[in-house]
């Protein structure tokens, strides 16, 4: 009988019959991530039925999400409607509460946010309309079945004619420079998936820091981004491989180790997790904390 983890449910989806052709990898840029990230933590949320129990939500995330809606929905409403005098009905609507301390931490931080905001809408056309507003993307390459959902995906004319450029918001405490926009497998996968979806060229990709009010930009060409995507058919076929051994009978914490680091801290899985279970908790509002003091 082959050995099975109870709380693992490693479903061979990529298993084939001889001469059949194997199921595609179908997968996002945060599965993705995950395992590059840390293959263990991978497994807690994609492969283990029931996944364990996470820790509390974080304040960081509910800023990100917050902010990230509001300028969602500042697309959705008219453009006559789009002047910084509406942020605070759209950022309220949106605002997520979990995660703060306390009201107090919590006022601190909408005012920051809505802040940012203001001074990031100065900079946008009312009057343009992007190709995508939180847009899903998806393409297929010989192993994946790639699909993501952009932040915002513009049109912008290049010196060959109409381009896509794709535009990623942050709202972290530091500052992301091209290196981070170079970097981004995320972003290429966008990018590739876009070129497919709009049928024009996209290799534009940029990170807006609203904080700062920064733009980290690259341009990708036809060949980095095809490296992009061979690293992540590489990432799927490591994934492939150690599901395929669990649901053969394989150890499911030898296959899915673990990776300590310091990102152990930030795992909503660290509770559960025995290397995350020697790592320093953070509250779950420590990431929006420095915004309560004066800047640096
Ligand atoms: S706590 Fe650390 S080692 Fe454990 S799953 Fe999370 S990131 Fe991986």
């Amino acid at each position: 009988m082959p050995r099975t983890s109870p709380r693992s449910a490693a479903v061979p989806e990529q298993l084939g019959f001889a001469g059949m052709p194997e199921r595609l990898f179908v997968c996002t840029p945060s599965k993705l991530g995950a395992y590059t990230d840390c293959p263990r933590r991978y497994r807690y949320t994609y492969v283990d039925r029931p996944s364990p129990q996470k820790g509390p939500p974080w304040a960081h995330n509910s800023l990100g999400a917050s902010v990230h809606t509001a300028l969602k929905n500042w697309y959705s409403v008219p453009t006559e409607r789009r002047v910084p005098e509406s942020l605070p009905t759209l950022l309220k609507a949106t605002w997520v509460r979990e995660g703060y301390r306390d009201v107090d931490q919590e006022r601190v931080t909408y005012r920051k946010a809505l802040g940012w905001l203001e001074t990031y809408v100065t900079g946008l056309d009312p009057q343009d309309e992007p190709l995508g507003v939180e847009r899903t993307v998806a393409t297929k390459t010989a192993l994946l079945a790639f699909n993501g959902r952009a932040d915002r995906i513009d049109s912008r004319t290049g010196e060959q004619g109409p381009e896509a450029v794709i535009v990623d918001y942050k709202t972290g405490r530091s500052g992301l420079g091209a290196d981070d926009a170079r970097g981004s497998q995320a972003l290429a996968l966008y990018a590739y998936a876009a070129q497919r979806v709009f049928r024009r060229p996209c290799h534009r990709v940029e990170l807006h820091h609203l904080p700062t009010g920064t733009i980290a930009a690259h341009e990708h060409t036809e060949e980095s981004l095809a490296r992009q995507v061979a690293r992540a058919e590489d990432t799927a076929r490591d994934i492939i491989a150690a599901e395929k051994a669990v649901a053969a009978g394989g150890d499911p914490d030898a296959e899915f180790p673990t990776n300590p680091g310091t990102l152990c801290g930030w795992c909503d899985f660290r509770r559960t997790c025995p290397a995350g279970q020697q790592a320093q908790a953070k509250d779950p509002w420590a990431a929006v904390e420095h915004l309560e003091r004066p800047p640096d």
